[in-house]
């Protein structure tokens, strides 16, 4: 991707561990490289289509004067991500940090932090088979959409299913949905956990009843294997209520370890449960 870069913009500030420098203030380094697609700005020569830097420079000055932090890596954390939330261009953000007048009583040319943050995209599953099922989906998507870290694009249309996992139990109203995020896996399942508990999801029955089941299809491409989370979910592909929902939103995307298309898995289960009915 493209990059625009702001380098050692100097500004003062407040922040700092010891009570001196909350008062007297320091100076402070802020450089950034703004991952974004100027093609569009460069064949047009229309700075509306792109992220003013003079803007942002204002901003970061105004945001050191505004706040007040203990550590610089908190500092960088924030400032990172009220860049991404104000310029919706904006896809991705290294944040450098340098204190030039740091205190350590050493002869130093500066220390700092570098960071990198950025929006992720990401699907989840919706499932829901007790109580007032459609209101529990809508609520899991009006939690999300109010969620400050996330945005939310396609949802796809409520389906009826039939209970998976041999626990008998009623039909299962299930969607998928699109889900821009500022939230890394871990943050992004516990925020998942958090709207099934709010809903009253108890933990009871493995593949039991629930009001609501929010699982994390896809992470960007990413492959994720541990004890809390795996990611691509690990049995989506044998799965229609995740499929037929996923076909209908992003039926092009593609599984990073299976190397198939959404449509293709779908295609493959389809053929699989033909060849088990002729087969019984
Ligand atoms: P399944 O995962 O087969 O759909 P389930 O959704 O009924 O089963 P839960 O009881 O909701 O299972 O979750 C059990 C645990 O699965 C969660 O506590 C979570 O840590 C873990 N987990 C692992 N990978 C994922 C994922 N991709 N999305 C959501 N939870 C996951
Ligand atoms: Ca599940
Ligand atoms: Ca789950």
């Amino acid at each position: 991707m493209d990059k625009i870069k702001i380098e050692k913009l100097t500004v003062f500030g407040n922040h700092g561990v010891y009570p001196e420098e909350n008062v007297l203030g320091q100076k402070f380094l802020v450089s950034l490289v703004m991952h974004t697609d100027t093609r569009k700005a460069g064949m047009n020569d229309d700075l509306e289509c792109s992220i003013n830097y003079g803007d942002v420079s204002r901003y970061v000055k105004q945001f050191f004067e505004e706040n007040t932090f203990k550590l610089i890596e908190r500092v960088a954390e924030k400032l990172a991500e009220s860049l991404l939330l104000r310029y919706s261009l904006l896809e991705k953000v290294d944040v450098k940090i340098e204190k030039p007048w740091a205190p350590i009583a050493i002869p130093v040319e500066s220390v700092g932090v570098e960071i990198s943050r950025g929006w992720h995209k990401t699907y989840i599953a919706l499932g829901s088979n007790m109580g007032d099922k459609k209101g529990y989906l809508d609520e899991a998507v009006e939690k999300l959409k109010n969620h400050s870290l996330c945005q939310v694009g396609k949802v796809a249309d409520y389906i009826q299913t039939e209970p998976y996992g041999g626990v008998e139990q009623d039909v299962f109203l299930n969607s998928a949905l699109e889900l821009r995020t500022l939230l890394l896996p871990e943050e992004l399942l516990a925020l998942l956990n958090q709207i099934e508990a709010e809903t009253g999801r108890e933990r009871t029955i493995h593949w039991g009843p629930r009001t609501l089941d929010l699982d994390i299809l896809f992470y960007d491409d990413c492959i994720i294997d541990t004890p809390s989370l795996t990611v691509p979910h690990i049995d989506l592909q044998n799965r229609d209520f995740v499929l037929l929902p996923m076909a209908q939103i992003a039926p092009y995307y593609r599984h990073p370890v299976l190397g198939y298309t959404i449509g293709q898995l779908l295609d493959q289960l389809k053929k699989m449960e033909v060849s088990d009915d002729r087969a019984q």
